[in-house]
């Protein structure tokens, strides 16, 4: 179970630095894949490693490169 607790602490964990642009609120790492996001990884060959964020608060998803 401890591996289940580190997931969570990743997701929630607040990305510094960073904000929304529609809202201004925090964002938040997830973990969850997109397909862009599989897709831009697969056709980087792995080179490059997109990350998805969330609004805490509108829950607008962003894609950082
Ligand atoms: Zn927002």
């Amino acid at each position: 179970m401890g591996l289940l607790d580190l997931d969570k602490i990743i997701i929630k964990r607040t990305i510094l630095g960073i904000r929304c642009s529609a809202c201004g609120g925090n964002l938040a790492a997830t973990t969850t894949k997109s397909m862009r996001a599989r897709l831009i990884r697969w056709l980087s060959l792995g080179s490059v490693k997109p990350k998805n964020y969330e609004c805490e608060q509108c829950r607008k998803r962003y894609l950082l490169l």
